[in-house]
């Protein structure tokens, strides 16, 4: 099918509950969003998914949550004070500023659509800047984190040393970052305040390539297992100008988005750089000690790094799908079950007492495994209409019938198939279903 349009998933997404724009109430801005009671389910089972596959069912990899407010010499070490930059142009015409690199045509503005009215690009710094204490002076400037990856680097030897980890190992990180971006937009595509799912694999210096290729395997799989559409997907070598400060070599894996391809997660082989630069800017000796050859030396670091909030969009957009039923139209979402908000909703089929009694002795049970919602407005075909458009797997509905042969009916929100079910097995066939 056709992909939605980015107006469809916005709309969508506002009038459902998934995410609203921050601060909507005094006009909103395309900066910073709130993920709503669904977007928060969908976003937090992303984040979850994530940590199972690259934590949770693995022995060479770790966890960490480090601060967002890091000391200033942090940035510094990193490069990112002196170069976490991006071109920006200006348009002399409207005024409009831009980002020189994703222009589609780099002579015209997209705003006004003159040409040959761009200023000379000026490298516009990324970084929030905000002060830490109660003097706003020089000394005591400090960054919104760009990225997660910096509270992993300075931990390296803090989580070696007390985790007695052997290279290779990793260690992963899912938080909030912050990129003064000179255009947020195509929804929470690209926002200000954004969060990220990274991943340092630490590993000895000659086997950073055999390493580089299989997290590029591992981590197309994880999308294709989670349902994206693997037609949606690719893996695309960045050119040598485009690559990162840090970095000597990048992949991107790219969606397919309602505008054009682009990029969901980055790849990249960061070499030693990261660790040597904190030693030098410290004074710590960062480097790995290896027993066995009695060597010292610097790790590799191979980085996937992913956003969740640009993750959890894509989700969205692919599992999106309108298709004629009858002689009416019925929006589905097919999230992966593991993604679905809410695994099961429980609709009465009237809101006489009688039902109510049944239905929320069910919801109850339920509810200790999964997220459940009880509906018991309006008609049941609109309820289960409803129901497949924030992507529930399966709706269970209690009718009379059910107060005299103690069973339910289960239907299935991709096949519309509806399967009589007693109740005291209920509990397992949603098990077996939801996996
Ligand atoms: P871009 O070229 O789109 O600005 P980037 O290459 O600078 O992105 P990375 O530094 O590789 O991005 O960040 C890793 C991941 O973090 C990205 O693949 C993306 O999913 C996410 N990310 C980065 N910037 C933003 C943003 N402004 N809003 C939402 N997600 C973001």
């Amino acid at each position: 099918m056709t992909q939605p349009t980015l107006e469809t998933i916005s709309n969508l997404a506002k009038q459902r509950g998934f995410v609203f724009q921050a601060s909507e109430i005094y006009g909103g801005s395309r900066s910073a969003y709130d993920y709503g009671p669904l977007g928060v389910e969908l976003l937090r089972n992303v984040k979850d998914e994530w940590w199972r596959a690259m934590v949770q069912l693995r022995d060479d990899v770790v966890g960490i949550d480090s601060a967002i407010l890091q000391a200033r010499q942090v940035w510094q070490a990193s490069g990112h004070e002196e170069v976490f930059t991006d071109p920006l142009v200006e348009c002399r015409n409207c005024n409009a500023r831009h980002r020189l690199d994703k222009l589609e045509d780099a002579n015209t503005c997209p705003t006004c659509g003159k040409s040959g009215t761009f200023t000379e690009p000026k490298p516009f710094h990324l970084m929030f800047r905000t002060h830490m204490g109660p003097v706003d002076s020089e000394e005591n400037l400090i960054y919104l984190r760009p990225e997660t990856a910096q509270g992993i680097f300075t931990n390296f030897e803090n989580i070696r040393r007390t985790n007695r980890l052997k290279l290779p190992f990793g260690i992963a990180q899912v938080g909030k970052s912050f990129r003064n971006e000179i255009t947020p937009g195509q929804f929470v595509f690209r926002t200000r305040e954004f969060e990220q799912m990274e991943m340092e694999f630490f590993v000895r210096p000659e086997e950073a390539e055999e390493w580089f290729s299989y997290w590029q395997e591992q981590r197309f799989a994880w999308y294709v297992n989670l349902g994206l559409t693997e037609g949606n997907l690719r893996i695309r070598p960045h050119a040598e100008d485009e690559l990162s400060h840090y970095s000597a070599e990048t992949v991107d894996i790219e969606y397919r988005f309602p505008w054009d391809w682009d990029e969901l997660e980055g790849i990249a082989n960061r070499t030693d750089y990261d660790l040597k630069q904190h030693s030098e800017h410290s004074g710590e000796d960062l480097r790995y000690f290896d027993p066995d050859s009695d060597e010292r030396f610097f790790p590799y670091a191979i980085e996937p790094a992913a956003g969740a909030t640009r993750t959890t969009f894509a989700f969205l957009i692919d599992a999106y799908h309108e298709e004629a039923v009858k002689d009416e139209t019925r929006t589905v979402l097919r999230l992966h079950h593991r993604l679905a908000p809410y695994k099961v909703a429980i609709l009465p089929l009237s809101k006489k007492e009688e039902l109510i009694e049944p239905v929320e002795r069910i919801a109850a049970e339920l509810r200790r495994r999964w997220m459940v919602e009880v509906d018991v407005t309006q008609s049941i075909g609109r309820r289960y209409r409803r129901q497949d458009e924030i992507g529930t797997p399966y709706a269970v509905t209690v009718d009379f019938e059910s107060l005299e042969d103690k069973a339910v009916t289960v239907r299935d929100r991709d096949t519309m198939k509806q399967d009589r079910v007693s109740m005291d097995r209920l509990v397992d066939h949603l098990a077996e279903k939801l996996g």
